[in-house]
């Protein structure tokens, strides 16, 4: 079986550390489907330096010049979408056709930020000399640092390279290591697509040594990092020490409020759906649901009803609407997630359980869990599951849920279902979180909107859209008199 191999200033690099890591698939794991190589400090060193060579020309292309790269990369992607949704799939169980999905939008999200090359960077300011024109222009920061997780492993990684890239910054790529063979597709995606060497690197490996060694290089400008609480910290602190421009996206605790003059059906669809695409494992999941005690039982039979439908299987079965957890290591968490919620005290709903026998192959499978009669002091109301567990929490009334759906850390996406439209714009205003939805699941937003979250889930700067200037450009301002 040949290893995948980084990708360092256009060259497809073998690795001196003789290091691999082994892809098994989640929903199979006795399957090995291929082994991506692991990069020394050496070799993170060597892609930091080709980028930074790059930067001097890349920089002068005209940002339109910049976006045709990307539009050509969108339109391989699309030709490539079935292999890459496929291959996906494999490393960490995301449905097939959740992943076709996911490229669709990572093919969108180039063409937006293709057209991003057309529009201005800068602004002319009014002098108060007649002689002076003054106005502000915005220019890339350098050598950009893109460090991405497995759960979007097509759509966040190009929502992060593809604004660095336009707006004329080179970048060097540590995907996670459970999607490193998506990596490397994307990675030919660009290479195909016709990007000068050195534009983009790819360097696999571990977080620990990879992932520190591009963050703590003194020749990188900034470092966008979507993940956990906890190593976004760690970046954060030694950014800070650095000088270096930061931007974090983090773990989420999403709570959906159902009150009683909602449409029912509607709500219990939406949560369920919320809380188990992508088998639980979205920053955006929904977590925990607050539903008015007047309607509780009615819409706990609803959740039933809805959960009952999800057939749980390997994700390149087309007739399966749940997939198994990326990895024994989710399996384990979430599984001692659930023991948790029974050992304090909530009433397990449904599924709780692990999926075994022939047809399920060894692999990772965690039934869709509903807890109900939870409060929120349990673990499961508090921390992030990351995984297919919902918790019902019964409260008084509007005022009861809102106050207890903002009693977390997290603060990246809620929603409310309701038809009141005083209710629908006081939580717009009042809920702590960054993505707001009414009659609709918790989530992001289409690639045109800012994407990101208040309190401990971001850093503040989004990504996306035309938000998305912010973090990967730098305001110089000029005067010039005559
Ligand atoms: P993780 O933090 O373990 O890993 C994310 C990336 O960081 C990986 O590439 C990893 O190798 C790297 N890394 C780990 N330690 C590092 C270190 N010390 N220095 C530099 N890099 C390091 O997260 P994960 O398990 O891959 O992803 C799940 C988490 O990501 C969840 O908390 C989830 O909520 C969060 N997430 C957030 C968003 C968002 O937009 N807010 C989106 C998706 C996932």
């Amino acid at each position: 079986m040949m290893d995948y191999l980084n990708y360092i200033g256009g060259k497809w690099t073998e690795s001196k550390s003789r290091e691999t890591y082994k892809h098994y698939n989640p929903a199979n794991p006795s399957e090995c489907f291929g082994t991506t190589v692991v990069a020394t400090v050496e070799e993170v060193d060597s892609a930091v330096i080709h980028a930074k060579q790059a930067f001097l020309q890349w920089k002068q292309l005209s940002p339109v010049t910049r976006g045709e790269f990307l539009r050509k990369a969108a339109d391989l992607l699309e030709q490539q979408t079935e292999e890459i949704a496929k291959i996906a799939t494999k490393e960490m169980g995301k449905r097939f056709v959740e992943m076709k999905g996911e490229v669709a939008r990572a093919a969108m999200i180039l063409r937006y930020f293709a057209q991003e090359g057309m529009r201005k960077m800068g602004e002319l300011l009014p002098s108060v000399n007649p002689q002076n024109t003054l106005y502000s222009l915005r220019v890339p920061l350098g050598v950009v640092s893109v460090i991405t997780p497995w759960n979007f492993p097509v759509a966040i990684p190009i929502w992060k390279i593809a604004p660095a890239l336009v707006y004329g910054n080179t970048v060097v790529w540590k995907p996670a290591q459970e999607s490193g063979i998506t990596a490397v597709k994307i990675a030919e995606v660009f290479e195909r697509a016709g990007l000068p060497e050195g534009v983009l690197n790819l360097v696999m490996g571990s977080g620990a040594t990879v992932g520190n060694a591009l963050v703590e290089h003194p020749n990188t400008a900034a470092v966008t990092f979507t993940g956990s609480n906890q190593v976004g910290r760690e970046i954060a602190s030694k950014a800070v020490a650095q000088n270096k421009k930061f931007q974090l996206e983090l773990g989420g605790k999403n709570p959906a409020v159902v009150l009683a003059d909602a449409d029912l059906d509607l709500a219990a669809k939406l949560t369920i759906e919320g809380a188990m695409k992508q088998t639980g494992q979205r920053c955006t999941a929904t977590s925990r649901v607050y539903v008015e005690q007047s309607i509780y039982d009615t819409f706990v039979d609803k959740l039933l009803t809805e959960v009952k439908q999800i057939k749980v299987g390997d994700g390149l079965d087309e007739t399966v609407n749940m997939g198994p957890v990326a990895s024994k290591n989710q399996f384990d968490t979430v599984s001692s997630y659930i023991a948790k919620g029974v050992e304090e005290g909530a009433q397990l709903l449904f599924g709780g359980q692990c999926l075994e026998g022939p047809t399920f192959n060894g692999g990772y499978f965690i039934e869709p869990t509903i807890f109900g009669q939870v409060t929120n002091e349990m673990t499961i109301a508090r921390e992030e599951i990351f995984g297919p567990v919902l918790a019902v929490v019964k409260v008084a009334d509007y005022s009861e849920a809102l106050a207890k759906a903002n009693d977390t850390m997290y603060g990246l996406s809620a929603s409310l279902f309701t038809t009141s439209l005083d209710k629908a714009f006081h939580f717009i205003e009042n809920s702590e979180v960054g993505m707001v939805q009414i009659n609709g699941e918790t989530g992001g937003a289409e690639p045109q909107a800012p994407f990101g979250g208040m309190k401990e889930s971001s850093s503040g700067t989004r990504e996306q859209g035309q938000a998305a200037v912010e973090f990967f450009t730098a305001y110089k301002t000029v005067s010039i008199t005559s």
